[in-house]
């Protein structure tokens, strides 16, 4: 049954959830037994990473406020990325979320919580994201963690030998 089916999803608590110290609440909200975190981390954005993640939006008169909002250029140039994985987490996690504009959002969601729009930028400062269905939490998992960064995946992965220069402790 479609209803039964395990999923994993992105979810980014945005600069405003960080700089407003609700990562607890947060993740709280999301907490359930039947939902698992299969990779979490701090993350300091590259303009790259922003954009490619709202390509969608590219046309849209915000977009370049929502860059700097997500580069975290009004609050802390933090975000905080997690996959979930659970029976019909997509669209269990967008319901806690709420809806996208925060005035439109449920008051008992996280975003009709806390989230506001911005009073120069009119960007909706909706303090979290979450995949939207199956096809955008594959391309946005990909993008934001590494096969290495998850506990498991439930994508495919392969070995490929590079050359790349790493970083470590000295
Ligand atoms: N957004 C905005 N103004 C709009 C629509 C979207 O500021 O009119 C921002 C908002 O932060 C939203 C993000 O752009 O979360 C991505 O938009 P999308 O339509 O994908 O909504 P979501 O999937 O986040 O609910
Ligand atoms: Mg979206």
């Amino acid at each position: 049954m479609a209803d039964k089916k395990v999923q994993q999803t992105l979810v980014l608590i945005k600069p405003d959830g960080l700089v407003k110290s609700l990562t607890g609440d947060i993740l709280s909200a999301l907490s359930n037994p039947k939902r698992k975190i299969m990779g979490a981390k701090i993350v300091r954005v590259t303009r790259e990473l922003a954009e490619e993640h709202y390509q969608h939006l590219k046309d849209e008169d915000f977009f370049d406020e929502l860059i700097k909002y997500i580069l975290g250029e009004y609050h802390t140039k933090r975000v905080l990325a997690l996959v979930y994985e659970g029976e019909n987490a997509i669209k269990e996690i967008r319901k806690i979320a709420g809806a996208t504009h925060p005035e439109e959002a449920h008051p008992e969601t996280i975003r009709g919580k806390y989230g506001r729009i911005h009073s120069k930028t009119n960007v909706f400062e909706n303090v979290v994201h979450a995949s939207a269905d199956e096809k955008d939490a594959e391309r946005e998992i990909k993008l934001w963690f590494r096969p290495d960064e998850l506990v498991h995946t439930i994508f495919p992965t392969e070995s490929k030998e590079t050359t790349k220069t790493e970083l470590f402790w000295k």
